[in-house]
């Protein structure tokens, strides 16, 4: 067993003084939701009665490796790729088969790319960084079945590092991290 007493005082209070100032540092993300971190992205997920609804908001670096309209060939077949892959979310995000779902509705929104609500209104890349919001609609026979979703976003985009979801569900509302290797999504408490 960890002996406490044996650890000189000095060594704890720099511990201490170390966590504080990391906890500090972090706190100004933590406090912003949807604050725009690389390889991090935000997922809302609302289990209904017959519909499982998924809302993500990332950084677009994290699916396209750039964040303002394309400028080449190669850049457009890498913006025409992701939205065809983003419009197959049931290949991206596989629920609870338990639910019986199927994949009704999946809209894209993202400025840089003028894609979705922000189409015409794009900045024609100036930003420095630019976001996508995707809004994924499953519809279930038995959504309140669903115990998990899997989640297949890390195999599919490698800079995607880790994922916040929060979780609005018949057993109540909750939090979950996700990161390569443990991407399955619980749905129970
Ligand atoms: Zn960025």
């Amino acid at each position: 067993m960890f002996k406490l007493s044996l650890v000189p005082m000095r060594a704890i209070a720099r511990a201490l003084a170390l966590a504080a100032s990391a906890l500090a540092a972090s706190l100004p993300a933590a406090a912003h939701q949807h604050a725009h971190t690389h390889g991090h992205m935000t997922l809302d997920v609302a289990v209904d009665a017959q519909t499982i609804t998924l809302a993500i908001a990332s950084p677009l670096d994290s699916f396209l490796g750039f964040e303002r309209a394309p400028r080449t060939d190669a850049e457009r077949k890498r913006v025409a790729d992701m939205v065809a892959r983003l419009n197959a979310a049931d290949q991206l995000f596989e629920p609870d088969a338990a639910a019986a779902c199927r994949l009704s509705r999946v809209d894209l929104a993202s400025e840089a790319l003028g894609l979705g609500a922000a189409q015409g209104h794009s900045h024609g890349g100036k930003a420095e960084h630019a976001d996508i919001a995707v809004d994924i609609v499953f519809t279930c026979t038995r959504a309140a079945q669903a115990r998990f979703i899997d989640v297949k976003l890390f195999d599919a985009y490698p800079r995607l590092r880790s994922i916040d979801a929060q979780v609005a569900a018949p057993q109540g509302q909750f939090k979950r991290s996700l990161r390569p290797g443990a991407a399955r999504l619980g749905l129970t408490r």
